[in-house]
């Protein structure tokens, strides 16, 4: 069964259950729930939230990693530094920013 996202429409009064997002099992014929069952105050479905997610930056980071490999065989570390660094801080990617931090290093940057 899949699995729909929601959020409380007023995060403001949300309740423990509801703050932020919460994930509802729900077979496909079910009514979308409008109310939390914690509080009962009014939620709403994120819609296809979870296909933007996995898609396109799943796309967008072999770009960048293919990218970065290109400038490291080129020994241009700083580039392939830079390159790392602006998307590891984009996507939360820690293994690609501790790559750039490598690549800092190489560049001769002085990091302390
Ligand atoms: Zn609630």
């Amino acid at each position: 069964m899949p699995i729909y996202e929601y959020e409380p429409v007023r995060p403001e009064q949300a309740c423990p259950e509801c703050r932020g997002r919460f994930e509802v099992i729900q077979s496909l014929d079910e009514a979308p729930l409008t109310a939390c069952p914690g509080c009962g105050r009014p939620v709403r479905k994120i819609v296809s939230w979870c296909r933007a997610a996995m898609s396109q930056p799943a796309e967008e980071d072999r770009r960048v990693e293919s990218r970065v490999r290109d400038y490291e065989q080129a020994g241009q570390f700083s580039h392939a530094a830079e390159l790392a660094d602006k998307h590891s801080e984009k996507t939360g990617d820690k293994t690609l920013k501790s790559r750039a931090m490598d690549n800092y290093k190489k560049a001769g940057y002085d990091l302390d």
